[in-house]
Order: C-alpha cells, then structure tokens, then sequence
C-alpha cells in the first residue's frame, strides 16, 4: 500500500508513511472485507459508513502536518483507523463519532491494538472543548464550512484539514489555517467524495 500507491501518489512525508505501515488496517474493517483492506478505495464498516481510502487518510493527514507534541482531534471516528494513524504521529488523540456502536467497536479495536486514543460519542460539528486547544482537527466527513465551534478550538498556527460542499455535489479537500489575528487560511486540496458532517454546526440530519 505505501509503496504501491502513497509513494507514488505523491505522499512525501516519511512519518505519515512510516504509520501507515505501521497500522493494521485489515483489523479495522469487517473481516469480510480483510482481503482487499490495502486496497486503494474505501470500504464499508457498517451503518451506512465507510473507511476512508488509503492515499485520502495519508494526504489528510501529511496536510495536517501533524507534530509528536500535538493535540489532534479526529471528527468521525468510523473504524478507528484514520484515529490510529494519527495516534502514531500526535502526543494526544480525540476522535468523535456520531454513532454510538461504530464509536464503540473502533473504542474497542484501539484499546486492543494498544492505542491511546479517547474515543467520545457525540456531535463532532461542535467539536470538543474538553481537550482544546487543537493543534490540528481532521475530519472525514464533509461540511457546508469550518464550523465556528472549531475555528474556537483551534490553537493559533493550528491547521483544519476537512472536506468543504455539498451532501450530494461538488466536494474538495480544504487545509484552514488559523492565524494570530484569528483568520483561517484556506489551501483547496483538490476533489473528494465523502459522507456528510451530520450535526449542528454541520448538515442537517435529514441530509443523511
Ligand atoms: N475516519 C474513519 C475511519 O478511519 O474509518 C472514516 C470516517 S467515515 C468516512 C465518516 C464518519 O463521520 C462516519 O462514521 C460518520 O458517522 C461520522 N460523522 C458524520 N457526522 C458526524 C458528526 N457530526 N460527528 C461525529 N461523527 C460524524
């Protein structure tokens, strides 16, 4: 997977390539789908959700630029992978998940596979103020705009990478950053397809 399609694809950063060799992706999909786990698309995991595609979890996350110091909140915990991954990379790891039984299954991998990961059930659009400042939020579900609750939580310097659109229509990969006045920077990544943010800073549920 690192050799065949991250390197290739253009990933440069040897610490995210280092974890993503590192993590066992197979034990984060249904088993299944363990076979075509290294696969370059993404998977489903069960209540209509998926696992993210390899190269789009490694660009999320060199986009991120994630330190060994940092303070990352993960939006959209799903499998637990992309939570893993930059558990490998950052000093302190919050995924939030909207579904509670995908939030405890991934709770349950993590711990299994000895990651320190706080795995918290709720509304991922309104962040989570218990463990900000963030030096980066990373969310795999797209959003109308960075929501106002994460540009709160987001420490000076601190980075937002998240796909911006629509439920159903055109979607990109935007990095934000945030500057000492308080603006966010934003950098297009490029075209995405993802599943909605569901939530109060996010779209609405009926959406889904
Ligand atoms: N990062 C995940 C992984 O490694 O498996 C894949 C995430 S999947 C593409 C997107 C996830 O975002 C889904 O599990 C979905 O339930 C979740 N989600 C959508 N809206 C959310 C919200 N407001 N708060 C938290 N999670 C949300």
């Amino acid at each position: 997977m690192v050799e065949r399609q991250l390197v290739p694809r253009g990933i440069v950063d040897q610490r995210v390539l280092d974890a993503m060799a590192r993590v066992p992706r197979h034990l984060f999909v249904p088993p299944d789908a363990a076979a075509y786990a290294y696969d370059d698309h993404p998977l489903p995991i069960g209540d209509g959700q998926t696992i993210s595609q390899p190269y789009i979890v490694a660009l999320m996350l060199q986009e991120a630029r994630i330190g060994p110091f940092d303070t990352v909140l993960d939006v959209g915990t799903g499998s637990g992978y992309a939570a893993a991954v930059t558990a490998e990379l950052a000093a302190r790891v919050v995924s939030i998940e909207r579904h509670p039984a995908l939030a405890s299954d991934a709770a349950a991998t993590l711990a299994a596979l000895g990651y320190d990961v706080s795995v918290v059930t709720g509304d991922g659009s309104l962040g989570w103020p218990e463990a900000a400042p963030y030096d980066a939020i990373v969310a795999a579900a797209t959003s109308p705009a960075v929501p106002e609750a994460w540009r709160d939580q987001l420490a000076v310097g601190g980075r937002v990478v998240v796909p911006i659109g629509r439920t159903r229509g055109a979607q990109h990969l935007a990095l934000f950053e945030r500057r000492a006045d308080g603006m966010l920077t934003e950098t297009n990544l490029g075209a995405v397809a993802f599943v909605p943010l569901l939530g109060e800073q996010g779209w609405p549920v009926e959406d889904a």
